[in-house]
């Protein structure tokens, strides 16, 4: 962290950009590159050292990669989408503001699975992009970009948006770690809608320090966003392990053999480092899932209705009326996973079928609050697998695109209920990354980084040897 602080100041910025476009070149992780635009942002709106946050001075000239579905003024905010192509941001996400605000410098926009819809970053108008641990594999989506620019030591620091898993997947197909806050902590205002009440701003790090300190620079209540909460605003004290019960799955569902043996490792390695583990059921395991599309679909049908060709974005030149406009702006703008999406959610919601199940999606993540508040008073943390599969291959071969909508159960449970979870890394599964997620009760995240950084001395990530970046 140090070093990037004093190297961006000294002549290895050259060096930092040289990297980022020749690892960029095979990875597909950034889809725009803005140093200047960076540069002058940061000379705008820093505040100075002694303005800034307590606890956040350590973000002065940290480089910082933003997914293309969050608004950085100046740059684009395509959502990997062709619909939007062209769209310049007028002004920032307050998050990235706050960022700016404590001295963080943008330098570019992550590639993404179209409008946050995908769980392998291989469906973006702008290309798919590589893991960097092996090119033939998924990183994980859909904020897979962001995860690759971290993992590759391209930045540190980049923010993604978790709706279903989309920060913590890609983090732990990539090696590093990925929070998804409680919702309502970190304004929406600037991110671009996909469902908007399981939508979250996230981040992903290779350091929990830089990870603790960019989310309490963005955290707290924002007049642009009605959903924000305060939450609490002392930051947690390091915890006793002696007293911290962390719930674990004696026999977690549906995992593939790697993926259920470092499970268990980490069960035992937190026993090892002196917590209290209690074996807990999720029952219900089956129906988030389903749930979680059903409300995400719905949410998304209305909120993609704007993408209508004529305020902004693609529009087909030579449509001779508004409907043909708007009909062909949508089906050559949208890609077919969003298409498919829209026609999901307007199904689930037509008239005379929402009890059959939008409604009965809502009772089930009534449901689920509920049994996860009640587990929440036995134990403080829940260790739960992250992804069913170690990362996939890219292409056919890979997971097809059902596959992995089922697959979605461990890291949507978080969104539904509201809940932060923090991806960490575990493992190595041959030259690929295995993570596992601690999620908490509301406002936990401190605790969940302190036992991710108490995890540390039984495993520390380091960096893909294709891709070791210029700092360490
Ligand atoms: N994989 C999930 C989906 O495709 C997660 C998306 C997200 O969190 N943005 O919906």
């Amino acid at each position: 962290m140090g070093g990037w602080k004093s190297s961006l100041r000294g002549n290895q910025r050259e060096q930092i950009i040289e990297y980022i476009h020749a690892s960029n070149a095979t990875l597909g992780a950034l889809i725009e590159v803005d140093i200047a635009q960076g540069l002058a942002l940061q000379r705008r709106y820093h505040q100075g050292d002694k303005e800034a946050k307590a606890g956040v001075e350590s973000l002065v000239g940290v480089p910082l990669a933003i997914k293309d579905n969050i608004a950085v003024e100046g740059f684009q905010l395509s959502c990997g989408s062709r619909i939007l192509e062209k769209l310049r941001a007028p002004y920032s996400a307050t998050a990235v503001l706050r960022l700016l605000q404590a001295g963080a410098l943008a330098v570019a926009k992550c590639n993404l699975d179209e409008f946050g819809m995908g769980s392998d970053s291989q469906h973006s108008y702008y290309g798919p992009v590589k893991n960097p641990w092996n090119e033939d594999y998924v990183p994980g989506g859909s904020s897979g970009g962001s995860a690759v620019a971290v993992a590759a030591g391209m930045v540190p620091l980049a923010l993604g948006s978790d709706t279903g898993g989309s920060v913590r997947q890609p983090a732990a197909f990539c090696g590093i770690y990925g929070l998804k806050p409680t919702y309502g902590v970190i304004s929406r205002f600037g991110l671009v809608a996909y469902a908007s009440s399981l939508d979250t701003i996230g981040i992903l790090a290779e350091d929990i320090a830089l990870l603790r300190c960019s989310f309490q620079a963005m955290r707290g209540p924002d007049s642009f966003d009605q959903t924000t909460v305060k939450g609490p605003t002392k930051v947690a004290q390091p915890h006793d392990p002696a007293t911290c019960h962390i719930g674990y799955l004696a026999e977690p569902e549906g995992l593939e053999k790697p993926v259920a043996l470092e499970y268990q490792r980490s069960v035992e390695a937190l026993q090892g480092l002196g917590y209290t583990t209690r074996a807990i059921t999720l029952p219900y395991l089956r129906y988030i899932s389903p749930a979680y599309y059903t409300i995400a679909t719905a949410e998304a049908s209305a909120n993609l209705a704007r993408y209508d060709g004529i305020r902004y974005g693609y529009q087909p030149a030579d449509a001779e009326s508004a409907e043909e406009l708007t009909r062909r702006a949508r089906s050559e703008g949208l890609g077919d996973e969003v298409q498919l999406r829209i026609l999901l959610g307007n199904y689930v919601l037509r008239e005379g079928f929402q009890d059959r199940y939008y409604l009965r999606a809502q009772y089930i993540r009534k449901m689920l609050r509920h049994k996860m508040e009640l587990l929440f008073r036995g134990i403080q943390a829940l260790l739960l697998p992250v992804f069913p599969s170690p990362p996939f291959r890219r292409g056919k071969e890979g997971m097809s695109d059902f596959q992995q909508k089922q697959a979605d159960s461990y890291t949507s449970l978080a969104n539904l209920t509201g809940q932060p979870a923090l991806a960490l890394p575990v493992a190595m599964h041959g030259d690929l990354p295995l993570g596992v997620q601690l999620m908490g009760r509301e406002h936990s995240e401190e605790l969940l980084m302190d036992i991710a950084l108490r995890y540390r001395r039984h495993y520390s990530p380091s960096r893909p040897p294709r891709y070791p970046g210029v700092i360490a």
